[in-house]
């Protein structure tokens, strides 16, 4: 096993730890660790939320879910000699749930969860017509998953880290805080909002104290969506043996990794639509100097997905076009084509007794792939879903004879109960 450079404790919150993360990004978070270009080592994570999702058949903790404290990031890692410029070479040896059978402070995980947003308190690719909150929790069994709250579904899970990247430098950080501020300005009573504005509010910023502390919290940037940096792509694919390319801004890279998820759709519609997890992560990295330049690679990391994916080879594929669902023609719309193409395969599973909210989750945390699959004949964009069959212990597929009706299970609870 690697030398665990960022070590965590289970029974404890993570700003309580031993070596504290962050939940935000900015250059001037100081680095936990420093690792050497041709190291391997083991990093612990917390999952997203810090323990605040509970083991339970209530989906009040979704509902009131605080997202100031998102994500809990481990890290960062400055690499020696990474300077900007480079292309910072990350290989991700393994990642996983912390081991059931593991008896250390880290014990007691083996599972984890789904959720779907409220509207109220961050929302979903289809808030318009899931605005309430609820909850799925899946069991780990070696590397399927199933839930007592979706019934009728086993699957192999893709494990991989919801979110990997680097540090942004002063002046790519002060770019992202402008333009995202004068997007918010375009609506800025919007819910959910268009985007975050730093907040300084459960701000953490490893060992920062005092006026950096404060000066730092409210620079800095939220967690939320992926950027230049990679951030939180929520990419299912980077499995066990990608290999991801990072430009680096900051002398050092500062890499970080959290939000681990043992399975995903394409996607991850529901927002909290991965399966989320803490566990651990072995990385190993290199540098290319000059990297940046000689590639092209200055905006956004490349990388060569793993090739250690579940051997599906059946699915059912549901396809969308940009009409809303009142019926009015949009032009090109292929974010409106690929909701419909999950409204269409949301429908087609409640034929099978599941509700709307569990075959929502279902596309949220199974690897369903999606795919634009016409951009250009206009007026209609053209999306696909595609669901693999086996996971489904029953025949999903169109017949002569009708859909057979799962039972029920316990569904999957709302706030509301
Ligand atoms: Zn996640």
């Amino acid at each position: 096993m690697p030398e665990v450079v960022f070590p965590l404790d289970s029974t404890k919150k993570f700003p309580d730890q031993q070596l504290v993360g962050h939940n935000r990004w900015h250059p001037d978070i100081p680095p936990v660790a420093t690792v050497s270009p041709g190291q391997s080592f083991r990093v612990h994570c917390r999952e997203w939320f810090d323990g605040e999702i509970h083991n339970d058949d209530s989906a009040m903790d979704v509902r009131d879910a605080p997202l100031s404290i998102v994500h809990a990031l481990s890290g960062p890692f400055a690499v020696q000699g990474a300077e900007p410029g480079d292309l910072l070479v990350v290989d991700i040896l393994d990642v996983g749930p912390i081991p059931q059978e593991d008896s250390g402070p880290l014990a007691g995980q083996g599972w984890g969860y789904t959720g779907i947003f409220a509207r109220q308190n961050g929302g979903g690719f289809l808030t318009d017509y899931f605005p309430d909150a609820y909850k799925a929790v899946w069991d780990f069994r070696g590397q399927t998953a199933s839930s007592r709250h979706v019934p009728g579904v086993t699957f192999t899970g893709m494990v991989h880290p919801g979110l990997m990247g680097v540090a942004p430098s002063a002046a790519l950080l002060a770019k992202w805080n402008q333009r995202e501020s004068a997007l918010r300005a375009t609506d800025p009573d919007r819910v959910p909002p268009l985007s975050l504005p730093p907040l300084p509010q459960d701000a953490i910023l490893g060992s920062l104290t005092g006026a950096d502390f404060d000066r730092v919290a409210s620079e800095a940037a939220r967690t939320a969506p992926p950027r230049e940096n990679g951030g939180n792509q929520d990419i299912k694919n980077l499995t066990k043996g990608s290999r991801v390319f990072y430009p680096v801004y900051v002398p050092g890279a500062n890499l970080s990794v959290g939000d681990l998820h043992f399975s995903q759709g394409d996607g991850e519609i529901t927002f909290c639509g991965a399966i989320e997890m803490g566990g651990f992560v072995d990385l190993h990295v290199d540098l290319i100097k000059g990297g940046m330049d000689k590639y092209g690679v200055s905006e956004n990391a490349i990388f060569l997905p793993g090739n250690n994916n579940p051997q599906y080879c059946q699915w059912l594929a549901f396809s969308g076009i940009s009409v809303t669902t009142d019926g009015e023609q949009r032009y090109l719309d292929s974010q409106l084509a690929f909701q419909r193409a999950c409204l269409h395969a949301i429908d087609y599973l409640t034929r099978f007794g599941y509700s709307p909210e569990q075959a929502y989750l279902i596309l949220g945390a199974v690897p369903i792939e999606g795919r634009f699959s016409g951009v250009v004949d206009i007026p209609n964009a053209c999306a696909t879903v595609y669901i693999p069959t086996e996971i489904f212990d029953f025949d999903v597929r169109p017949s002569a004879s009708g859909p057979t009706k799962i039972k029920p299970g316990r569904g999957a609870p709302t706030a509301s109960f």
